[in-house]
């Protein structure tokens, strides 16, 4: 689709790995642009092909510029390749565990990009199903767009669990079998793992185990590096939900932020907000994107000098990779 594999020229840049496979930053020969890549195994049935085959010609269809573009696919030896949009700065782990806790307006346009872009799933009737730091990408230029959609849900069943228990994480409580209403209200557990997300930026640190992140922050200031996440089993999840919900420090977050997040972590799935109810809450009043661009544009090149230095040289050696 779209994309022949001949036309790929490896660069040996291996921009990060997933639960699946890993990913890494090619050109492509014919437009002479930078592209990510995703290698991931199939499963022989064709079944299995037909159904990826509809989700391919599915995800070529999604346009929003909240969302990274997918460009095309090919099979080769039991892989099928993944072709999306270059996002340079990597994912929002890869920022907060170097930058450590991000500031209001980051955070608003986090929340802003992520739930434009549930939106525009729901419209199609789509869940994402992995809202977490690791799917959204920043570029330099301080876009933020959601990643890796609907890939999980066609993948063989061992990478399809495989999937499920690296992101426990960001499961909503009535999803694990803390509360009910997963069935009547499925797009509701995107927003809690955004709600989860956001914190999780805000105060670099994955919010659970809580702690009192007021105290914390008075006495260390806010974090200069991330911390990594832990990985939980279903049971530690269980134990970290029911010992409370995650709060955004009031030192740094105004009320109405602190509000807006506070209704994303809502424990019953039916009083929580759609994207559509969330986007016009006045959090997100009179929000001036192009200003948070240019704010984020610094947060990530402050949290990734290096990286940041690494393709001002490969935009001066080749100008034309980065051609808009
Ligand atoms: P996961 O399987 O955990 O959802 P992915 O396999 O999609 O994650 O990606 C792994 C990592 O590779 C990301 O966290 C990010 O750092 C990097 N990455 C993925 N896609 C891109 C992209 N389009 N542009 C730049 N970096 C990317």
């Amino acid at each position: 689709w779209g994309i022949a594999g001949d036309d790929i020229e490896e660069l040996g840049v291996k921009l990060g790995e997933g639960s699946f496979g890993v990913v890494s930053k090619v050109v492509d020969r014919v437009t002479n642009r930078l592209l990510a890549i995703k290698h991931l195994p199939l499963k022989p049935d064709p079944e299995f092909r037909t159904g990826i085959a509809r989700e391919l010609r599915f995800m070529f269809r999604c346009q929003s510029p909240f969302i990274v573009k997918f460009l095309g696919a090919y099979f080769v030896d039991g892989m099928v390749t993944f072709c999306m949009e270059y996002m340079t700065a990597g994912s929002l782990r890869d920022v907060y565990l170097a930058g450590g806790a991000m500031d209001q307006k980051a955070i608003k346009l986090v929340a802003k990009s992520v739930l434009e872009a549930l939106h525009y799933l729901q419209s199609r009737d789509i869940m994402h199903r992995d809202i977490k730091p690791d799917n959204i990408l920043c570029g330099f230029n301080g876009e933020v767009k959601v990643s890796d959609l609907g890939i999980s849900v066609h993948l063989s069943d061992e990478t399809g669990a495989a999937a499920a228990v690296g992101t426990l994480n960001y499961v909503a409580p009535e999803s694990i079998g803390a509360g009910d209403g997963a069935a009547d209200h499925p797009h509701a557990a995107d927003i809690w793992a955004l709600g989860i997300t956001l914190v999780e930026l805000a105060v670099g640190r994955y919010p659970y185990p809580l702690e009192d992140v007021d105290e914390v922050e008075t006495r260390n200031g806010p974090r200069t590096r991330g911390i990594p996440p832990p990985s939980l089993d279903a049971f530690g999840h269980l134990d970290y939900l029911e010992s409370g919900t995650p709060r955004l420090p009031a030192a740094r977050f105004s009320p109405a932020c602190r509000a807006f997040v506070s209704l994303m972590l809502e424990r019953d799935p039916q009083r929580r907000p759609t994207p559509g109810d969330l986007l016009r809450h006045e959090f997100l009043y009179d929000l001036d994107l192009p200003s948070l661009h240019r704010h984020m544009a610094k947060v990530v090149q402050r949290a990734c000098p290096a990286k940041f230095d690494e393709l001002l040289a490969d935009k001066a050696e080749h100008p034309r990779r980065y051609a808009p």
